[in-house]
């Protein structure tokens, strides 16, 4: 449960599978600030990172493996001419893990040449497979991205671009922010329940669609506003400004409430809320919720830290004399990988990543706050780590409800015999890590922190019922999954 999305196999959080970005610049190569931007976003994938560009004449593209500086040199840069680009940084969650699964997704046919990247996950793509492999479709991979790629480059044999996409989101289900490439016009969407975040900037000399508003912030940037859940956003390809096209209109989002929690930045502002600001009021809300005397409270270096800052404030304001100290320090240099050849080694693999600062934690009651607890691997060794340092009493306090059930949107989270949350209480839990006491933030003081009714948001992995019609499990809503029916064309 410590440290950030880029935490390797240690690490008891979920992942974000990609992050995206799309510009469309009149002045100068897109590459460049894509690449940037894609710097922004690189908690969201660690495993590959690609641009794809276009000069108005023809596509070039670069995908890599690795963190994205490993992934690029400035003369794969310098070799991305065109003033349109899209981004991708990509963690992948099943299949191997090579080149052929990087995106941006790119391929040349009739109509032109497309690109596409692609954060979420679609639920029916084994049907859009089977219909558009039946109707001559060739797949040179196993990922949904490439069913939307061949699905819209059908539908762009005979519709223009704004058309060709509204059909394939008729026919597409699941989580989806999109940035595509269609020659050198770029385009944004987000799936009707807007699941992933996607918004859109502008600089100096043209426009920004990315998963996030810190990317727009790192290439000096501001953001003009989210993309709509069920919007198109295109790019003019001079740079000079954009159209926005509602496609699909649906009654409820179903916004990730991870986001807020865990994987986006916290300098990142999505759908109107600073990310920051809503872990400090979940920290403040778990504090009223579940709060506990004790003499220090102590973050988990670096997701809790935000979530402990207003945990401690409201208690300050509440009379309480609890004391807010940094009690973990991180080793920022522990990589994605690294040698554990016995189990005893990973059970003491959180020693290579937290260190006590004794002097806080001795002789005193510690209270821990955390963001999430998925697998519970972690939780244990924190717990016995403050406890060996000195620690008179160990509180665990989680700024989520505790997590039940998979996720099929995009996040690589566990599966519900992994989860320990899954059949046991918050009390069998806290004895099972050897926490004097653990608390998890209710799901309704998650949603009202953010600013946002239940009905909005998707709480699938808390709920165990998903916003998206998914094969064996159950719906909180109208999910409205479409019928594939057979292809016609080609
Ligand atoms: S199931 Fe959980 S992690 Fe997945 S999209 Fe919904 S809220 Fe986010």
């Amino acid at each position: 449960m410590s440290g950030g999305p880029a935490d390797g196999p240690m690490s008891d959080h979920p992942t974000e599978k990609c992050g995206v970005v799309g510009a469309s610049l009149s002045a100068r190569d897109a590459a460049l600030p894509t690449y940037y931007a894609l710097y922004a976003l690189q908690h969201r994938g660690q495993e590959s990172a690609g641009i794809v560009a276009h000069d108005g004449f023809q596509q070039h593209q670069h995908v890599g493996m690795g963190l994205v500086g490993d992934a690029f040199d400035e003369a794969d840069i310098d070799a991305l001419h065109g003033s349109a680009a899209i981004g991708h940084v990509r963690y992948p969650t099943a299949g191997s893990v090579d080149k052929s699964c990087a995106q941006p997704f790119s391929v040349s046919f009739k109509g032109g040449a497309l690109g596409l990247s692609h954060n979420g996950n679609l639920v029916n793509a084994d049907e859009l497979r089977a219909d558009l492999a039946a109707s001559g479709h060739a797949f040179t991979s196993d990922g949904d991205t490439e069913v939307i790629a061949h699905d819209l480059a059908r539908n762009l044999l005979d519709a223009d671009l704004v058309d060709a996409v509204e059909r394939t989101m008729e026919r597409i289900h699941g989580s989806y922010s999109l940035t595509i490439m269609h020659d050198d016009t770029v385009l944004g969407v987000r799936d009707p329940r807007g699941n992933r975040p996607l918004v859109l900037g502008t600089v100096e000399d043209g426009y920004v669609i990315a998963s996030e508003s810190a990317a727009i912030d790192t290439i000096g940037g501001d953001v003009v506003r989210d993309v709509r859940p069920g919007e198109a956003i295109v790019l003019d390809d001079d740079g000079t400004g954009f159209s926005a096209h509602q496609l699909v209109d649906r009654d409820t989002t179903a916004h990730c409430f991870f986001e807020y929690v865990y994987f986006a930045r916290p300098d990142s502002v999505i759908d109107d809320e600073l990310v920051y600001e809503v872990r400090r009021n979940l920290g403040r809300q778990l504090w009223h919720e579940t709060g506990v005397e004790s003499d220090v409270v102590v973050p988990v270096p670096d997701s809790g830290r935000a979530f402990a800052s207003g945990y401690a404030d409201a208690a300050t304001e509440d009379g309480s004399d609890v004391e807010f100290a940094e009690g973990l320090m991180k080793n920022r240099y522990v990589g994605r990988t690294f040698i554990m050849p016995t189990q005893e080694a990973r059970e003491r693999a959180v020693r290579l990543k937290l260190n006590p600062i004794k002097s806080t934690v001795e002789g005193q009651s510690v209270t821990i706050i955390d963001d999430s607890i998925v697998r519970g691997t972690t939780s244990s060794q924190l717990v016995d780590l403050v406890r060996d340092a000195g620690a008179t009493e160990v509180h665990v306090r989680i700024g989520a409800p505790q997590i039940q059930a998979p996720c099929y949107f995009g996040i690589d989270m566990a599966t519900r015999e992994e989860l320990i949350a899954a059949d046991r209480t918050a009390d069998e839990i806290a004895a099972e890590i050897g926490a004097d006491s653990l608390s998890y933030l209710p799901l309704s003081a998650v949603t009202a922190a953010i600013g946002k009714s239940e009905a909005d948001m998707c709480a699938g992995c808390v709920t165990g019922a998903y916003p998206y019609d998914v094969d064996g499990e159950a719906t909180d809503r109208d999910a409205e999954r479409p019928t594939v029916t057979p292809s016609s064309d080609d």
